[in-house]
């Protein structure tokens, strides 16, 4: 291996173990899943120390294959992700990241739960932020994958109150 490629190789591994790291400190404080059931919304998107945060899909696929996902598992769930983070961008809103929040059945058994990141300009109205997450929530469909029971849940905050 030449110089410069022993390094490329150092710093991938280096990156590597930071990811490790990340996703290590998420599982050691993960969130009992009826606690989390329990929380407002408001609540669950603040769970910063039991998530693991990456910029890009290749830092989130360190996250997968450290938490034991199978390659399948892994391409679903980048495929389903990726596509809320591309029609947000397409639609003015801003992606912020890749998530995996880390929750815990009652047997400690860690429960991955994928999601994106995502915030919305403060100056649009209502009306646009919901289509445009209505949009955003319903992407994977478009892009070949399923809707997961939080995009399910999300959707229900789409409808007009009646
Ligand atoms: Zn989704």
């Amino acid at each position: 291996m030449d110089k410069l490629n022993q390094e490329q190789q150092y710093s991938l591994n280096d990156r590597r173990e930071l990811m490790r790291r990340l996703i290590r400190v998420a599982i050691e404080n993960a969130i009992p899943v009826d606690e989390y059931d329990q929380m407002s919304e408001e609540q669950q998107q603040h769970l910063s120390h039991a998530t693991a945060h990456a910029t890009n899909l290749q830092d989130y696929r360190i996250f997968m294959e450290e938490l034991g996902l199978k390659e399948a598992e892994i391409k679903d769930i980048v495929v389903h992700e990726y596509a809320h983070a591309d029609k947000a961008n397409e639609l003015g809103a801003t992606f912020e990241g890749y998530q995996i929040l880390l929750l815990k059945d009652e047997n400690g058994w860690i429960i991955p739960a994928p999601r994106v990141k995502i915030s919305y300009p403060e100056d649009w109205s209502h009306e646009k932020y919901v289509a445009v997450l209505k949009e955003i929530t319903t992407a994977p469909e478009e892009y070949g994958n399923k809707l997961s029971p939080d995009d399910i849940n999300d959707l229900k905050k789409t409808r007009p109150n009646k």
